[in-house]
């Protein structure tokens, strides 16, 4: 149930959805999935669906986290990427396989220390977390060549924006309750062009954290 072979049906079966990125779909074969979700509900890990993480929280649904990817690398090749909103770990592991390095942050500490626990199992050592508030991003390692971000807000977070470098691109959830996920993309030092792609159903990005 948790086998190589039960996430290739997964990824056949995203392949026919549309997902068309060889590379994405081959690290969805390689990341085991039901290591990222607690052990009661790990025998539905391989179903495209989203699954209770605690905290009122979920890990994305393998097609989200497969096509908001593969928005993300469209334009080639990804040095720095920022996550907000690290969750279990899982679009985390699979972002640091395909660019250079990551950076996520997650508000809810508890859920940040499992997904610290996970990625260091995986033997992920080109990601850096930090507990804080995301919507701020990470001043200190920006400009990121991409920016994924895995709650919702209900408009695209200025600060994101102005970390972004110059070609880089950001993939976000924006609404309330329709939720629509847009693609950012940074022309030059003060122009940007946004497109709406898809509708999608993510939990809220909230301020604060929570210890
Ligand atoms: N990428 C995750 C999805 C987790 S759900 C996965 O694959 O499992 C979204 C996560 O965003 C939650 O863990 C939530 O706590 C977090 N989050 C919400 N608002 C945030 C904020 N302002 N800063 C950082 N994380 C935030």
């Amino acid at each position: 149930m948790t086998s190589r072979r039960t996430r290739e049906r997964l990824v056949q079966r995203l392949r026919e959805q549309g997902i068309a990125n060889e590379e994405v779909l081959a690290t969805l074969i390689e990341t085991p999935r039901h290591i990222f979700i607690d052990e009661a509900l790990s025998h539905r890990a391989y179903e495209d669906t989203a699954l209770p993480i605690g905290y009122n929280q979920t890990i994305s649904q393998p097609y989200v986290v497969a096509r908001m990817t593969e928005l993300l690398l469209e334009g080639g090749p990804l040095g720095k990427v920022l996550e907000v909103g690290t969750g279990t770990g899982y679009q985390t592991a699979i972002l640091a396989h395909l660019v250079d390095q990551v950076f996520s942050i997650e508000r809810i500490r508890p859920l940040q220390e499992k997904a610290r626990k996970r990625l260091q199992r995986l033997k992920m050592h080109n990601v850096m977390l930090r507990h804080t508030d995301g919507s701020m991003g990470w001043a200190d390692q920006a400009p990121f060549d991409g920016i994924l971000v895995t709650a919702a807000p209900r408009e695209v977070p200025a600060e994101l924006l102005e970390q972004l470098a110059v070609g880089g691109r950001l993939v976000i959830p924006v609404g309330d309750e329709h939720q629509t996920l847009k693609r950012v993309v940074r022309i030059n030092e003060d122009e940007y062009k946004t497109e709406i792609l898809e509708s999608v159903r993510f939990v809220p990005l909230l301020s604060g954290t929570v210890r």
